[in-house]
C-alpha cells in the first residue's frame, strides 16, 4: 500500500497584531468581555464604509520580507461572497487576485536535510466573529469581526507529516520574532487547514482539506491519518472526493464536514468600498526600518559569542530572555556565564514567581559585576542561590548583598592553611586517591574545605592553597 506518495499543502492564518481592526478603529485585542470592541462597521451596518487601516499593510510588508516573498505593489481588496451567522455582511474582504505577497518560501530541516517549501502566497483579510454554540442557540462575539489576518498558502510541496509540523514551527517562529502576530494556536492566532493527497505518478491526486486543527502535534496526526484513510479508500476501489474534513483528537480520525465548495461559489468581485493601493519603495523601506533581528540572525550571532546549539535554542524559546541577551551583548562580559545563570537561578526565580525579567531588578550592570564575582570566585554558585531574590527584587549593590548575606571573602592565609591541615587528616582515603590522579578525589576535599569555612573563603584562593599542600 506504501507505493502511493503523499503531497501536502497548507493554508495558515495568523492574526496580525495591530492597535486597531483593518477596517474600523476598534481596539484590535484579544480576551476582553464578549462584544465590547465592536462599532458599527464591524457589526455590518448598511451604510458604513470601511477605511483601511496602514499599519495593518506594512505588517503585510514586514511579513513579505520573512517569508521572502515579492511585493505586490499594486493591489485591491475583494469581496468573497458567502452567507454564514458569524458574517453579517455576508461577504468577506480579502485578497483574491492581488495578493501582497507571492512566490516565498520558508526554509526547514527534518532529519539534517535542507529543504525550501514554497509559499504560493499571502495576502490579508478580515476574520469573522467568533461563534460559540450551546445547545440548540448559537451566540456571536463581534470582537474578532474585522480582525486582521494574513493567510499564508503554501505550494503543494511538503511530503510527510514531519516537514508540515517544521513548517508550522518556522512559520511561528518568524512572525512571531517579526512582532507580526502572537501564533498562539491554543487562543486562535494561528490556524492551519492542511490539504492532503496522494498519487502514484507524477499528477497529484485529489485532495482533502482538514479544516482548522488545533495544534502542531495534531496537524501532524492528522495528516497521517488522512494519508492512511485515503490509501484505504483507494485500495478498496474507491475514489477520494474533494472535500473538508475535520480532525477529532479524541478518537485520532478524520470526519468528513461537507463537500468543498470551488471559488466560483464564492462570486468574488473587486470590493468598491477600498480604493487600489499603491506600495511606494519609501513606504516598504520605512515599514522594514523596524522589523527586529530574525531567529537564524539570532542563531549566527549567538554562535559567534560561543554559546553552544542547545543554549541558543533554549534562549530563542524564550522571547523575554532572549531580547535581555540581545541588550546584555552591549556589555563586554562572558556571555556563556551569562546564558547559564539566565538559564538555571534566574529561569528558576522567574517561573517560581510567574514573572518575565523586565519585571525585575536585575540591570545589567548588576548582572556583569555577578559575572565577575563568579569568574574571580568572590562568588560561588551556591553564593548565587541565596542572593538570587534580592538581587532580581532590590535595588541593593552586590556589595551590599555581599555584606548582608556575609559572604566574606576570607583570604587569611594561616586561617585557610588550619582548615586545609584539619581537612587532609579527616580524609587520608581521598588524599591518598588523589595522589594516585583520581581529580574526583581534589574535588571533594575542597567541598570539605568550603564546607568547614561555611563557603566564607575565597574557593580559588583555597583551591590553590589545598592543591599546594597536597603536592608536598
Ligand atoms: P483553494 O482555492 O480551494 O483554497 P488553493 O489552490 O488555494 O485552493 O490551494 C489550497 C492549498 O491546497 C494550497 O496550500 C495548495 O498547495 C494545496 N493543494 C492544492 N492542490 C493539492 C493537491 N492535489 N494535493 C495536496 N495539496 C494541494
Ligand atoms: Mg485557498
Amino acid at each position: 500500500m506504501s507505493n502511493y506518495i503523499p503531497t501536502m499543502g497548507l493554508e495558515v492564518h495568523v492574526e496580525i497584531k495591530s492597535n486597531s481592526k483593518l477596517f474600523s478603529s476598534s481596539a484590535n485585542t484579544y480576551g476582553m468581555a464578549t462584544n465590547t470592541s465592536v462599532n458599527v462597521i464591524d457589526l455590518g451596518y448598511p451604510g458604513t464604509l470601511p477605511t483601511l487601516n496602514k499599519e495593518i499593510i506594512r505588517q503585510g510588508i514586514r511579513a513579505c520580507k520573512v517569508l521572502n516573498c515579492n511585493i505586490t505593489r499594486k493591489m485591491h481588496f475583494d469581496r468573497k461572497n458567502y452567507f454564514y451567522p458569524d458574517n453579517p455582511k455576508n461577504y468577506q474582504i480579502t485578497q483574491n487576485r492581488t495578493p501582497i505577497g507571492t512566490g516565498g518560501y520558508v526554509e526547514i530541516e527534518v532529519d539534517g536535510i535542507k529543504k525550501k517549501i514554497g509559499i504560493s502566497d499571502i495576502h490579508i483579510e478580515e476574520d469573522t466573529c467568533k461563534s460559540a454554540h450551546r445547545g440548540n442557540v448559537s451566540l456571536l462575539d463581534f470582537n474578532r469581526a474585522g480582525v486582521p489576518l494574513i493567510e499564508i498558502v503554501t505550494e503543494p510541496c511538503i511530503s510527510n507529516s514531519k516537514e508540515a509540523m517544521a513548517y508550522l514551527i518556522k512559520l511561528r517562529e518568524l512572525l512571531f520574532y517579526a512582532n507580526i502576530s502572537d501564533c498562539k494556536m491554543e487562543e486562535g492566532s494561528m490556524r492551519c487547514d492542511a490539504n492532503v493527497s496522494i498519487s502514484k505518478t507524477e499528477k497529484l491526486g485529489t485532495r482533502t482539506e482538514i479544516k482548522n486543527i488545533s495544534s502542531i502535534h495534531n496537524v501532524g496526526l492528522a495528516l497521517d491519518k488522512e494519508i492512511e484513510r485515503q490509501e484505504e479508500v483507494l485500495e478498496n476501489g474507491g475514489v477520494i472526493r474533494e472535500e473538508t474534513r475535520r480532525f477529532d483528537d479524541k478518537i485520532g480520525e478524520t470526519i468528513l464536514m461537507r463537500v468543498k465548495e470551488t471559488g466560483n461559489d464564492y462570486r468574488y468581485f473587486i470590493e468598491p468600498d477600498i480604493p487600489y493601493l499603491v506600495v511606494t519603495d519609501e513606504f516598504i523601506e520605512d515599514s522594514l526600518k523596524t522589523l527586529p533581528l530574525l531567529p537564524d540572525e539570532l542563531r549566527k550571532k549567538y554562535k559567534e559569542v560561543g554559546l553552544t546549539s542547545l543554549q541558543i535554542e533554549k534562549l530563542i524559546a524564550n522571547r523575554s530572555l532572549n531580547d535581555y541577551f540581545l541588550g546584555l551583548l552591549e556589555f563586554k562580559t562572558n556571555y556563556v556565564t551569562a546564558v547559564n545563570l539566565l538559564l538555571s537561578d534566574i529561569s528558576s526565580y522567574l517561573n517560581k514567581h510567574n514573572k518575565v525579567i523586565t519585571d525585575t531588578k536585575l540591570s545589567y550592570e548588576k548582572l556583569v559585576e555577578v559575572i565577575e564575582n563568579l569568574e574571580s570566585r568572590e562568588l560561588s554558585n551556591k553564593n548565587i542561590k541565596d542572593l538570587i531574590d534580592s538581587l532580581m527584587e532590590t535595588d541593593k549593590t552586590l556589595e551590599e548583598l555581599k555584606k548582608e548575606f556575609n559572604i566574606q571573602n576570607i583570604t587569611d592565609d594561616s586561617f585557610i592553611n588550619e582548615i586545609i591541615t584539619k581537612v587532609i587528616e579527616n580524609n587520608p582515603d581521598s588524599v591518598n586517591d588523589y595522589k594516585n590522579g583520581h581529580d574526583r578525589a581534589l574535588k571533594y576535599l575542597m567541598g570539605q574545605v568550603m564546607k568547614e569555612t561555611k563557603g566564607s573563603v575565597n574557593p580559588k584562593k583555597a583551591s590553590d592553597m589545598l592543591v599546594k599542600e597536597l603536592n608536598k
